[in-house]
């Protein structure tokens, strides 16, 4: 069995942004010479989420408005967490959001169905951060 650990980052211009990270998730997959296995793609922060679903931007933003309905930002002082910081809000809506997907890799593929796409989903941005992707197979 062969085993592959890569780090992705991400520094985003945005408190919150969607990044397709499909491109840099099937260049891992290639990298790995991996044909069949199993693949796992987390956010290694609390404040930001990998999760797979259509690349729209329409529903990008029903995603940012739904989220921002559930878990408005401001005003920080509405969450006990902020005390010295100011991101409650994100570490809701990745919790939400989730913070990894699994994919199957069929024929040195990602084996998804028709409309499936990997995104890096980030609440608490503007700084590095991280995404690992770890491939077990052969
Ligand atoms: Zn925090």
């Amino acid at each position: 069995m062969k085993t592959y650990r890569k780090e992705l980052w991400f520094q985003t211009k945005n408190r919150r942004e969607f990044i397709n990270i499909t491109p840099q998730v099937e260049e891992c997959l290639k990298e790995s010479g991996i044909k069949d296995g199993i693949l796992l793609c987390n956010a290694m922060h609390i404040t930001s989420s990998v999760f797979i679903n259509d690349d729209e931007p329409g529903l990008h933003q029903d995603f940012e408005e739904w989220l921002e309905g559930l878990a408005p930002e401001k005003p920080y002082s509405r969450y006990h967490h902020n005390g010295y910081e100011d991101n409650a809000d994100a570490h809701l809506k990745r919790t939400i959001m989730g913070r990894e997907v699994v994919v199957a890799i069929t024929g040195g593929k990602l084996d998804f169905g028709p409309w499936e796409q990997i995104f890096y989903g980030e609440f608490d941005g503007k700084r590095p951060k991280r995404v690992l992707v770890k491939i077990i197979g052969e």
